[in-house]
């Protein structure tokens, strides 16, 4: 395929993605994958938009390939190169179907940051692309959600806590911790490929690529279930605590699903005593149960939009987990009593004005008026 120039090509640039990983790889200079079907000049000579196609998916492959090695080598100093090339490989998936969804003659335009509308002759709105930037990660998302493709980004962020912490902590990230962005990743990237791009992942990574994924999510899988048989025993006090927890917890500071309880098995949930799996970090049932409920997918996926906060403060044991929806703590079953009346002008208090200690409950008006008064 091609021309002898080609494939030297390929080897000189491959070979600069190699050296670039220390230090993490700027995208759009890695334009090359180490495989020959992506020069996106024709045999002729001619830039084909057969290869910018092929750029864009292939670049992504190699990108998670070169991800992959980074992570088998084994050794600390790649660990970042190998989340920053998987996180941005899944990225480029994503983009490959925007790319793929954008309108004909719209210039790519649903891969672009910025678009603006041109009427056609037909008096119809056409999206253009504008620029060179393309959609970053918040764009990405809102274009899958505007396109009502379904798409659980919680894996993604994931990885990204974990990038992040070894980027500006100069934390080198646990073995363990990389196992679970590596299983992180194979989720993605098979929902991706097989869900939405509908590719075939072994025919497009290679076997070996793909065995490594798969392989740490079996691991992780095994791990998940160790987890999940740590907390069985534990009677929450609430429906939504139970639904939460068979979801699947959350670490305060990763997001990772790997909690687990340690030590003789408890049912009080105020006597677990958590670590988390990826990260490390212990915390006890209510910080997990915060975590969880405010988690941005979860509070898409379980809430039903509204302007106000969807949990806030409970009035009584004050963490974050009163669900307004369940007009309840999911903590500690705290429910607004009936007598909870403001005493001047008797409306039901919210959640968030109830003070159970107060002598004089008061509504927040009455107790902003109340204050001023005072001075
Ligand atoms: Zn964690
Ligand atoms: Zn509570
Ligand atoms: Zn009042």
């Amino acid at each position: 395929m091609g021309a002898q120039m080609g494939g030297r090509a390929i080897v000189h640039r491959t070979s600069q993605i190699a050296r670039a990983t220390p230090h993490g790889i700027i995208l759009h200079e890695r334009r090359i994958a180490p495989f020959a079907m992506l020069e996106p000049v024709g045999p002729d000579g001619s830039h084909s938009s057969y290869g910018y196609i092929m750029i864009l998916l292939n670049n992504a492959i190699a990108s998670i390939q070169v991800g992959v090695e980074d992570y088998i080598a084994h050794d600390e100093r790649r660990a970042l190169s190998a989340l920053r090339n998987l996180h941005a490989g899944i990225l480029l998936l994503a983009k490959e179907q925007l790319r793929r969804l954008s309108p004909e003659g719209s210039d790519e335009a649903l891969i672009k940051q910025h678009i603006r509308l041109k009427r056609s002759a037909n008096g119809a709105l056409i999206p253009i692309g504008v620029g060179k930037k393309t959609v970053d990660v918040a764009a990405i998302k809102t274009r899958f959600a505007d396109l009502r493709i379904p798409f659980d980004w919680a894996p993604l962020d994931r990885i990204q806590a974990i990038r992040n912490a070894i980027e500006h902590y100069h934390f080198r990230g646990t073995a363990a911790e990389l196992r679970a962005a590596l299983a992180d990743a194979q989720e993605l990237v098979h929902r991706l490929l097989v869900d939405v791009l509908r590719e075939e992942p072994v025919a497009r990574l290679g076997q070996k690529c793909w065995d490594v994924l798969l392989d740490q999510n079996a691991i992780i899988d095994k791990e998940s279930r160790a987890c999940a048989a740590s907390l069985a025993p534990v009677e929450w006090l609430t429906q939504r605590a139970l639904e939460a927890a068979e979801e699947g917890l959350r670490c305060p500071r990763c997001r990772s699903h790997l909690i687990k309880h340690q030590g003789a098995p408890v049912t009080d949930p105020a006597e677990l005593d958590l670590v988390c799996g990826a990260c490390g970090v212990e915390f006890g049932g209510q910080a997990s149960l915060v975590a969880t409920l405010n988690d941005d997918y979860y509070v898409d996926t379980h809430y039903s939009v509204s302007d106000n906060d969807p949990v806030i403060t409970c009035p009584d044991c004050h963490a974050q987990t009163y669900v307004r929806d369940d007009a309840e703590c999911a903590w500690c079953a705290f429910a607004m009593p009936a007598e909870a009346r403001c005493s001047v002008c008797d409306a039901p208090l919210e959640p968030d004005e109830y003070d159970p200690t107060a002598e004089r409950p008061l509504c927040s008006y009455h107790g902003y008026t109340a204050a001023n008064d005072d001075d």
